[in-house]
């Protein structure tokens, strides 16, 4: 049969990124796991999804924050697969505040995980991709890539640049059989997003169900939440021969939320 393919996955011991992690090994791909943390958790993650999908799975270690670190986890799961085929740039943080109140400190680290990650993890991946004449690099944005929301300031703007970002890499590598893409989601009822309830229901004076409806979903028109085995079947075709010609798009599954 065809070799498995090898697919690196940033921030993926939760979440979206879990699920597409589930989805591709489902699909017969060898996965890296990755998140900050080394913990034995982390560990039996991968060996979890191993067993699960008999297919090889590692965990690597390595802060989305620290360039050299964005690198290195590429450099590894190239090295540890004998290729990468897959890149999905995952990690992401968030943080509300008021723009003239929002911590310098956190602006810089949502800039630093949700965005500037993705540029060292493409450069990093281009050279093992081009050797094989093929990859996939498939990058979380979200709604907020393509719409703003108030008191999202960081992650609005670093969202709106992962979208140039797809773009931009998509032309240069048109012509070498790499795509580049990036999946929009509206909101998925994450570790992410559960977070951030208690906050709006300050900010926003409600409470949990009120928040939820009126103000989470308020602009999803489903009025329902996108789920990660959903953005996983997306990843799954976007990675399929059937995309090779879909390049720099940034595709919304979002409830409607951008039709609006
Ligand atoms: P999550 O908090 O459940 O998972 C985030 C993952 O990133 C975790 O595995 C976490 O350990 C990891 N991570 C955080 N900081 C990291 C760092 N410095 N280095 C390495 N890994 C790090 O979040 P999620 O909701 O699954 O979000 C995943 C992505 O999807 C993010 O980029 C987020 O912006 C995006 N997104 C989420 C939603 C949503 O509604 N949940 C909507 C649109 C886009």
């Amino acid at each position: 049969g065809k070799q498995n393919r090898a697919a690196v996955i940033t921030g993926s011991t939760s979440g979206i990124g879990l699920g597409i992690a589930e989805a591709l090994a489902a699909n017969g791909c060898n996965i890296v796991l990755n998140s900050f943390t080394d913990s034995s958790e982390d560990h039996a993650l991968a060996r979890k999804l191993a067993d699960d999908h008999g297919v090889e799975a590692a965990y690597v270690s390595a802060d989305m924050s620290d360039p050299n670190a964005c690198r290195k986890l590429v450099d590894k799961a190239a090295q540890h697969f004998g290729g990468l085929d897959i890149l999905v740039n995952n990690a992401g943080i968030q943080h509300l505040a008021p723009v003239e109140d929002f911590p310098i400190e956190k602006w810089n680290a949502i800039l630093a995980i949700n965005l500037s990650s993705s540029f060292h993890t493409i450069a990093a991946a281009i050279p093992h991709m081009k050797k094989a004449g093929h990859g996939r690099i498939i990058n979380i944005a979200s709604a907020h890539g393509l719409r703003a929301s108030p008191f999202k300031s960081a992650y609005v703007a670093a969202k709106h640049g992962v979208v140039g970002l797809t773009k931009t890499v998509a032309l240069e590598l048109a012509e070498t059989g790499i795509t580049c893409n990036a999946i929009c989601p509206g909101y998925v009822l994450t570790p992410l997003v559960e977070e951030q309830i208690p906050d709006q229901m300050k900010l926003h004076d409600m409470d949990r169900e009120t928040v939820v409806r009126e103000v989470m979903l308020a602009r999803q028109p489903t009025r329902e939440f996108v789920t990660v085995e959903e953005l996983g079947g997306l990843v799954v075709f976007l990675c399929s021969d059937h995309a090779s010609q879909m390049t720099g798009t940034s595709l919304p599954m979002d409830g409607g939320w951008t039709a609006q």
